[in-house]
């Protein structure tokens, strides 16, 4: 079959090889969801499956076996169909029923059955593949690459970690969309995990934009759950005793009911909720107001779980409660809306969520994203909007510590309209959706109005102006030091600082300037700067030399990026 990779699955496939050239042995492999990691799976495996493949290498021998080891049943199946459709015979490890049943979906589907015991590639869930790695005894040394989806839950110590010890001459590909754990541990191997290095692929802005996933919409209305109170565990998320008590003393449960007849009436939502007994209250308001709503959780049977996803999808009730079970397992199609009822603190998990909405499907166009829980408002200070993040690290240099966020020029903060309820770029002085200006409780610092000096008041803004002048123009000398050594070290110490702030005033008009080009206003270019360097214009306009110099090399930094990705 003629088939060529997509541009941006070629590109993760050369990054990986270009990865293992370098002697790095497992690659973790960053890509959203629906970028097609069965294609790319497939191309892999060919490549040492088959001599004078499209991606060899010299240090990848042909006639070696392949192993994917997926997390759920429902990826051993796609994973198969794929294979049958680049016409890659595979032998299968997973529970009778389901080998039964792919063999009869490849036949009906291509004629004939790609499932062969003698093959060299080898599909299974990581469950089997453990259970069973008795009969592997012969075929394990001869593998030469390994593969896994949701590769951020391998750990040396876990059911992964076992799994991939089995190949003890292989190569490894992990795919994730979230290279990053819950509990923090660190997937590098210098770090305890598995993982040597890390390539990086499209963001699923990029994927929308060339539209193999659905764009989206985002509505959060203020949350009657207040975050700040709510305990935080050693997993780094919101503890389960917190968001219990925190969901009682709110009215999240009405306001999902209210916000989906208002926003999204007879869409199929997906509703994450806080625990077992707040899915079944979720549920039973949904049914009260007439919307037919159903709850799942970890301890609904797997049969009858089953029972209820299939109806989901075949669109027999519009509304599917769950609790974090299905935060990325939940793989079911035509999913148009998600509602977040569920704080969280974790971005992986919070991610995971959000991208439930934005498989295509016939007559979906886009995703609604409603979020009652203030997720989006917290990690859009943080990381932007998620479709556009991309700043995963593999080796985490601030374990332990207090992350601290390093500014990235392609990264904008995300807030709020407390009116229309749509995110917008936290940089912009009014909501572009409904031109609404917030008004800000407080004039007396920059942080209040996010370093928005147009926004400050008049005393404020004078006291700050005094410290600029007392740097450029004070020039007493205490009668005791004059015509001492001391004094002309006083002068030398303030002829520097006012180089310095020399150098670094330059920088800032020229990163102005560029904004400014752009079409920006000074009340953005305030905000832009604040937001990008963490302190206002008019502070940095009063740094001494150390300060100033620093601040000035960031400068550099930030105008040689904007300038590079501008194309000037
Ligand atoms: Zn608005």
């Amino acid at each position: 079959m003629a088939f060529s990779p997509r541009w941006y699955q070629n590109d993760l496939i050369t990054k990986t090889i270009e990865q293992w050239s370098q002697g790095y042995k497992n690659v973790l492999v960053v890509s959203p969801p629906r970028s097609g990691k069965t294609a790319i799976a497939a191309w892999l495996s060919e490549t040492f499956v088959k001599p004078m493949m499209l991606y060899s290498q010299p240090f990848i021998k042909a006639g070696q076996g392949v192993v994917f080891m997926a997390h759920r049943e429902e990826l051993v199946r796609q994973l198969a169909m794929t294979y049958a459709e680049f016409g890659h015979t595979h032998n299968i490890m997973a529970p009778k029923d389901v080998i039964q049943d792919i063999v009869r979906r490849q036949i009906k589907e291509f004629g004939r059955s790609f499932y062969d015991q003698s093959s060299l590639i080898l599909v299974g869930s990581v469950q089997t593949i453990n259970a069973r790695s008795d009969k592997l005894r012969t075929f394990a040394p001869r593998v030469g690459l390994w593969m896994t989806d949701e590769a951020h839950h391998l750990l040396p110590t876990n059911q992964w970690g076992k799994a991939v010890a089995l190949f003890t001459n292989a190569l490894g590909v992990g795919f994730t969309a979230t290279p990053a754990r819950t509990d923090r541990k660190s997937l590098a191997r210098s770090q305890g995990g598995i993982f040597d290095a890390m390539v990086k692929g499209v963001t699923a802005r990029q994927l929308i934009e060339e539209g193999y996933i659905c764009d989206y919409r985002i509505i959060a209305p203020p949350a009657s759950i207040d975050r700040t109170r709510i305990k935080v565990g050693s997993t780094g998320d919101f503890t389960q005793k917190g968001l219990t008590d925190a969901k009682h003393e709110s009215t999240i449960t009405g306001d999902c009911v209210a916000s989906y007849q208002k926003y999204t009436p007879n869409q199929q939502a997906v509703v994450f909720a806080v625990d077992i007994s707040h899915a079944q209250e979720l549920a039973d308001a949904y049914q009260a107001a007439g919307i037919s709503a159903q709850a799942v959780s970890s301890k609904t049977p797997k049969t009858v779980r089953k029972m209820i996803m299939d109806k989901f999808e075949r669109g027999v009730f519009n509304v599917l409660v769950n609790v974090d079970l299905f935060g990325e397992g939940l793989n079911v199609t035509g999913i148009q809306v998600v509602q977040m009822a569920r704080p969280t603190q974790s971005f992986v998990l919070y991610v995971q969520q959000f991208f439930r909405c934005l498989t295509k499907a016939t007559g979906k166009n886009i995703g609604t994203i409603i979020d009652h829980a203030g997720n989006v408002g917290f990690f859009g200070r943080i990381y932007g909007l998620p479709d556009s993040y991309n700043g995963w690290v593999l080796e985490d240099e601030q374990r332990g510590k207090r992350k601290k966020r390093i500014p990235d020029d392609d990264l904008i903060t995300v807030t709020t309209c407390v009116k229309c309820y749509s995110p917008y770029e936290a940089v912009l002085p009014k909501c572009p959706h409904c031109g609404h200006v917030p008004v800000p409780a407080e004039r007396s610092k920059p942080e209040h109005v996010d370093g928005d000096l147009v926004e400050l008041d008049p005393e404020t803004l004078a006291i700050m102006r005094g410290e600029i002048d007392k740097l450029d123009n004070y020039d007493y000398v205490p009668p005791s030091l004059v015509d001492t050594p001391a004094e002309g070290r006083l002068k030398r110490q303030r002829l520097e600082n006012r180089e310095a702030q020399k150098r670094l005033r330059d920088n800032i008009s020229l990163w102005a300037g560029f904004w400014r080009d752009g079409g920006a206003c000074d009340s953005e270019i305030y905000r832009r700067f604040y937001s990008r360097f963490e302190t206002d214009v008019m502070s940095a306009q009063a740094l001494k030399l150390k300060d100033a110099d620093k601040l000035n090399e960031t400068i550099d930094t930030s105008l040689k990026n904007l300038i590079a990705s501008s194309g000037q």
